[in-house]
């Protein structure tokens, strides 16, 4: 302000001192001071004249809001065009800075695995991500700012949501839900800001299955175990309340222990089903001698035959063709298990006096298999990719008359997937089944002396 005052004051002397040096060679006195008074003014109106230029480039420079230079550099209008300049500048880098965290922000809702919608208070829709889209049908282009209530159409989301009680979750079929393929969606709302509502999504078809699974396993496990328990309890019964021979006696004491045995079998093959699936998988570090594996096999299949036909004049015809001598990585009691359960199976299906071969052999493309075939009864296509599924039996009664307990397949499908082995059924109705687990490259190498 000083400069400017100092400014105007220096034009007003020039321009009087001028006017004062204009009028001298006339001599005549009044005329030297008007002429002195009109320099004075002449001098102001050019200052003023200087000045409002400067204003209006000012004013110019704001109008175009090009802010990468001042618009002057010097006087009260340069200063202004500073500070108006910083201002601006400063302004913009905080609308930046605030831009980018809220894009941070949405990419992060972006990314979540769960669907987020944002909805004003009147409940038109603001914002949602990708996975609410998949949840809801919902298009970027055409369903922004549209009422949550004419996209989401589901009758149990409508009463949900006009029902502005937000407490709970809703569960609700998901848009591509079919009777073969139900998808379950869960949905809940908040209230956040002003009237406004955050709406999180979520796919819960895996869970809702697995709790399914979970019930239906409890279920069979109760319903395998309480057969033999009622079965054993109208033994205990009858021992209890009725006289009998020695002979009566031994026969009902060894049906209670062949249902106590049963009821052995099963807890031994849930603990062995849970032990495989809480332990972490076994590495490439133990290595297994197959020949050693495949005699014990052969000894524990004759055994069998013979125990399950005890009368009979020729059992199964059990042949083991192993042209590979490799060691096998992995842990002994697991593959043990996976193996004899295909064994036992093929010798509690096939008729007395059938064939069952059992191979351990090399792959063309460098794999090793193990197989178990028989000329037993096969099975029907329709029930080959069920199988390994827990308690799944093609023929429940030969199945529990041969002590089975419907989770031995189901054991090594697992024993398999650890070992990253593949389990493969062949079967043909009538005329018999392969059962192969094939081990990668990887988990076989020739025995080390
Ligand atoms: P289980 O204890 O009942 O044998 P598994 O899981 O071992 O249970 O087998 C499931 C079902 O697969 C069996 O109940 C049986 O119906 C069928 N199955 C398994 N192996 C054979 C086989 N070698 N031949 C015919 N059917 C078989």
């Amino acid at each position: 302000m000083f400069w400017r005052i100092v400014s105007f004051l220096a034009c007003q002397f020039i321009g009087g001192t001028i006017g004062w040096f204009a009028a001298s060679p006339t001599g005549m006195e009044t005329t030297e001071l008007e002429a002195l008074a009109l320099g004075v003014v002449l001098g102001g109106l050019v200052w003023f004249l200087i000045d409002a230029s400067r204003g209006g480039h000012l004013l110019k420079w704001l109008r175009l809001g090009e802010f990468s230079e001042v618009a002057l550099r010097a006087g009260l209008w340069g200063e202004a065009s500073a500070r108006v300049r910083r201002l601006v500048l400063d302004r913009d880098r905080l609308l930046r800075e605030s831009q980018d965290r809220l894009q941070d922000f949405l990419l992060a809702f972006q990314a979540s695995p769960n669907g987020v919608i944002l909805l004003d208070a009147q409940g038109s829709i603001e914002w949602f991500n990708q996975t609410a889209a998949a949840h809801f049908g919902l298009d970027a282009q055409r369903d922004m700012l549209q009422h949550i209530g004419n996209l989401v159409r589901e009758p149990s989301f409508v009463r949900y949501f006009a029902a502005q009680d937000f407490q709970q979750e809703l569960l609700m079929p998901g848009r591509d839900s079919t009777l073969a393929r139900p998808v379950r969606i869960s949905v809940h709302l908040y209230p956040y800001g002003q009237g406004r509502l955050l709406l999180l999504s979520r796919d819960v078809t895996a869970l809702e299955q697995a709790d399914a699974m979970r019930r239906d396993f409890v279920a069979n496990v109760s319903h395998e175990i309480r057969t033999p328990l009622t079965v054993l309890g109208g033994f205990v019964e009858t021992l209890q309340t009725c006289s009998f021979t020695e002979q009566e006696r031994d026969r009902y004491l060894a049906l209670m222990a062949q249902q106590a045995e049963r009821m052995q079998t099963l807890v031994s093959d849930l603990l062995t089903l849970s032990r495989l699936e809480g332990s972490p998988p076994p590495g490439t570090s133990n290595w297994i001698a197959m020949p050693a594996l495949m005699r014990q096999l052969e000894q524990d299949g004759q055994a069998l035959s013979a125990a399950l036909h005890p009368a009979a004049a020729s059992l199964h015809t059990l042949r083991f063709d192993c042209p590979l001598q490799d060691d096998l990585a992995g842990a002994g009691n697991e593959l043990h298990s996976a193996m004899s359960n295909l064994l036992s199976n093929a010798i509690r299906y096939t008729p007395v006096g059938g064939d069952i071969s059992v191979r351990w052999f090399l792959l063309p493309d460098g794999r090793a298999e193990f197989s178990v075939s028989d000329s037993g009864p096969g099975i029907a296509p329709e029930h080959l990719p069920r199988l390994t599924e827990r308690f799944y039996r093609v023929d429940q009664s030969r199945s529990r008359d041969t002590g089975g307990t419907g989770l031995g397949l189901a054991i090594v499908k697992h024993v398999a997937q650890r070992h990253e082995a593949e389990l493969r059924i062949e079967s043909v109705l009538g005329k018999g089944s392969t059962f192969a687990i094939v081990f990668p490259a990887a988990r076989h190498r020739a025995p080390q002396n």
